[in-house]
């Protein structure tokens, strides 16, 4: 018997980059998800099935390419795909819902239908794929339906599923008109995992109000099977992200920042999305400029925006309001040689990020809804003595108590926080980093995904 593993996600952990010479380099995608489960595939060996966006002809890879230990799968979705099952259902209603957002949610049929489709081509690959004794792992909102349709045709099979963005109460989950076949969907796996107890929670008493399911500490029992439902947040690399932070490189490169500032620094980095709380966070700033004249010309913001879904009409509103908003902050309160806030449109390397966050005095992370939020876990592994401050709202929060939470919506409250986090002696920003990150230590990421398959070779 083999014990292979299969993973399912909407984005590949490499992408394929065509160098000046014609050839194609299998480059990793940034992000959780590839550091986690690159490693576990390479040990395993297996298939990892995803949307092969960039060079839809080229159909899979065996990867790493120099030293191949499994088979990149790679899925070709139609235009009008891309559109219903990405843009439509799972980013135009399954985000906004999750988020809070009901009135950003669109449920169109056509959506819903390209989204079921979709997911039934994910599922077939993977049943395809499977041989006895694997391990299969469904990641995300994109693909909860994955899970009961391999169930369907493989049914002693053992079936992993992480949502990975917020899980919502249930009075505002029953406003999906398809609240039950997500929920069914999803409880064809064994094991689902979430960021937070309270995601938890809500799933449970979902399944329990839209389905009649019996709920347990333990799970969810439905239609004669239980699936195990824990909290088990993501982690990051710390050691990683200490060793960039404090290599002579990034250190220079933090200095340079801080010297073209000539002022303390707070920073916020975040995808371009309505989630994040970037509006509120600049207003805030304004307030808190409004009731501390003084502190012009003695702090500056740094706002990194990362473009996002700019096909989503949404999307390119926010733009427009947030560098409208930037525009007006700094056209109020700007003075010659010194203006309130930095605004940088584009993705950094992860070398220049680190840069930002080793420089910054004060990292704002104030989303008003996020599932989990990894800038605020990276900024605590690369900072030597900066200050966090959190919203309440982002899953983090509740593995982060030394952190200064905050309410975002309250912009008066948080511009006293961020007058808090300004003043707050150096003795003890040492002192809560110091504690944030020895958390932060014991839940690494290889542990998170390492600890999650075998929690489902165990049921
Ligand atoms: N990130 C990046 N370059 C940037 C800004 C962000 O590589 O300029 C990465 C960052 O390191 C983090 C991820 O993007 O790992 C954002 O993850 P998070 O959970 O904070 O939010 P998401 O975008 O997944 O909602």
């Amino acid at each position: 018997m083999t014990l292979g593993l299969i993973v399912i996600s909407n984005r590949e952990p490499y992408a394929p980059r065509k160098s000046e010479s014609g050839d194609i380099q299998w480059v990793p995608s940034i992000g959780g998800l590839t550091a986690a489960l690159d490693p576990a595939l390479q040990h395993a060996g297996g298939t990892w099935i995803a949307w092969g966006e960039e060079h839809p002809h080229i159909g899979s890879v065996e990867l790493p390419t120099e030293r191949p230990r499994y088979r990149l799968e790679r899925l070709k979705l139609s235009e009008a795909e891309v559109r219903d099952f990405y843009y439509g259902f799972s980013n135009r209603a399954l985000w906004p819902m999750s988020h809070y957002f009901i009135g950003r949610a669109r449920y169109l049929r056509s959506s819903w239908s390209a989204y079921q489709a979709v997911n039934r081509r994910f599922a077939q690959a993977a049943v395809q794929r499977y041989q006895e004794g694997d391990l299969i792992w469904v990641h995300d909102y994109q693909l909860a339906l994955v899970p009961k349709m391999i169930r369907e045709a493989l049914p002693n099979a053992r079936i992993g599923f992480f949502w990975h963005i917020p899980w919502p109460s249930s009075e505002v989950f029953r406003t999906l008109p398809w609240d039950r076949e997500v929920l069914e969907g999803m409880l064809g796996a064994d094991l689902i995992g979430m960021h937070t107890e309270d995601y938890v929670r809500h799933f449970r008493s979902g399944c329990a109000i839209a389905l009649g399911a019996e709920t347990t500490p333990q799970g969810v029992r439905h239609a004669g099977r239980l699936s195990r439902v824990v909290s088990r947040p993501i982690g990051i690399e710390t050691e990683v992200f200490e060793s960039i932070a404090s290599s002579p490189e990034v250190e220079a490169a933090s200095e340079r920042i801080r010297q073209g500032l000539q002022t303390m620094m707070l920073l916020g980095v975040d995808r371009l999305d309505y989630t994040k709380g970037i509006p509120e966070r600049l207003e805030a700033f304004d307030a808190f400029l409004d009731a501390y004249p003084d502190f012009k010309r003695q702090v500056t913001m740094v706002q990194v925006a990362v473009p996002s879904r700019e096909r989503v009409e949404s999307y390119r509103q926010l733009r427009v309001q947030v560098e409208g908003l930037v525009g007006r902050i700094n056209g109020k309160h700007a003075e010659s040689g010194w203006s309130p806030i930095h605004y940088i449109y584009r993705g950094l390397s992860r070398e220049e990020l680190i840069a930002h966050y080793r420089a910054a005095d004060v990292m704002l992370v104030t989303p008003l809804r996020d599932g989990l939020n990894l800038v605020a876990k990276e900024f605590v592994a690369s900072s030597r003595d900066g200050a966090l401050i959190l919203s309440k709202f982002a899953g983090a929060s509740s593995e982060m108590p030394e952190a200064i939470h905050v309410n975002p919506y309250d912009h008066d409250g948080l511009a006293q926080q961020l007058m808090q986090a300004m003043r707050m002696p150096l003795d003890e920003k040492k002192a809560r980093l110091h504690q944030l990150r020895s958390r932060l230590k014991q839940s690494n990421l290889r542990a998170w995904s390492e600890n999650f398959l075998s929690e489902l070779a165990a049921t």
